[in-house]
């Protein structure tokens, strides 16, 4: 211990496991709210998820406060390819002269690498199909570019993948992959202490995003992450963990009860989406501004929700396609969604 400082728990972590230290980061917005990186030592020195670059300052005091510097990390594994989770992996990398080695599944790597899952071109133009209006369009390419500014991009040593067991710390754990947050999300699965690490795949305090799989070479995305999403959950709810650990928020006790809050929250966005097409052919976007009248308002904050409204009503849309309550039509540049009689 260092002279001067008090015993007792480190304020900006909280031991969670066996040395296993949650460390939370701040982040802007009200949601999904603070974003924790989890640090594992013992065997070796191994970091989930590292929060975005303007809170590295922040991530590396609560390493001091264990004793730790950022080149004492030996690897760091991403649960997926989001700005924060992954924004202050080049930095750590840098301090420890390429040292560190970064871990992420194949699916998530071209987000960790060039700071977008898909090129500008594609996004807009999957935007415009769903009927977004183009000064929305453009206002959320540039909060997309401000995003893009709160990670720095970084290149993935090796690739994760289902089955595949990673020390940290003291601890073996399995990956699992778990697609339906993004293409290429995985938790981690520690058996032994019936612990899981989530990543955004379960939330406490909100239901995750099944955010629409926008690829590169695809006009409209073919995965439906809603069914990627909720594949995933049935199989982390085989797995049965004790205490699943999230990438936002606190430790989760009862999985169950979260994955039928959930289930039951999905089967009523459903009927909604549903309900709102009995009133005729509609774009996605007609939908979304009906389900949630806030977009309406313009604004940076706004422009935001307003793609995870689009998100979420075109995943939903695809999943009323595939039990074929819906059709979706192509009319010009538009992608029509009409209930099926
Ligand atoms: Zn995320």
């Amino acid at each position: 211990m260092r002279p001067g400082k008090k015993s007792g728990a480190p304020r900006l972590s909280m031991e969670v496991g066996r040395g296993i230290h949650r460390i939370t980061l701040p982040l802007p917005g009200p949601r999904p709210g603070p974003v924790n990186a989890y640090l594992f030592v013992g065997d070796n020195v191994s970091l989930l998820d590292t929060g975005t670059a303007q809170a590295a300052g922040r991530l590396s005091k609560a390493l001091g406060e264990l004793g730790y510097r950022f080149s004492d990390i030996d690897r760091i594994v991403l649960t997926h390819g989001h700005i924060d989770h992954y924004g202050s992996a080049a930095r750590i990398m840098a301090a420890s002269r390429g040292r560190t080695r970064l871990y992420v599944h194949r699916e998530d790597a071209a987000s960790v690498e060039t700071g977008q899952e898909a090129r500008k071109r594609t996004t807009e133009r999957f935007l415009a199909l769903m009927g977004v209006p183009l000064s929305l369009r453009l206002s959320l390419l540039s909060v997309f570019f401000v995003f893009m500014q709160m990670a720095e991009t970084a290149r993935p040593d090796r690739f994760l993948e289902e089955g595949d067991t990673v020390q940290m710390g003291c601890h073996r754990a399995r990956i699992m992959e778990t697609p339906g947050h993004t293409r290429g999300s995985v938790c981690l699965l520690i058996e032994r202490e019936g612990l899981l690490f989530s990543g955004d795949m379960v939330l406490p305090h909100i239901t995750p995003n099944a955010l629409a799989m926008v690829e590169d070479g695809l006009t409209v995305p073919s995965r439906r992450a809603q069914d990627e999403f909720y594949r995933s959950l049935s199989r982390i709810e085989e797995a049965a963990p004790r205490v699943v650990h999230p990438g936002h928020g606190r430790a989760i006790g009862d999985l169950p009860a979260i994955a039928s809050l959930y289930r039951t929250l999905f089967s009523e966005r459903q009927e909604k989406v549903l309900d709102l097409l009995s009133r005729g052919e509609s774009t996605v976007w007609e939908v979304a501004r009906a389900l949630f009248p806030e977009i309406q308002k313009l604004g940076y904050r706004t422009a935001l929700e307003s793609y995870l409204a689009v998100s979420e009503v075109f995943t939903h849309a695809q999943e009323l396609a595939a039990d074929e309550k819906i059709a979706l039509r192509r009319a010009g540049n538009r992608i029509l969604l009409r209930k099926e009689p």
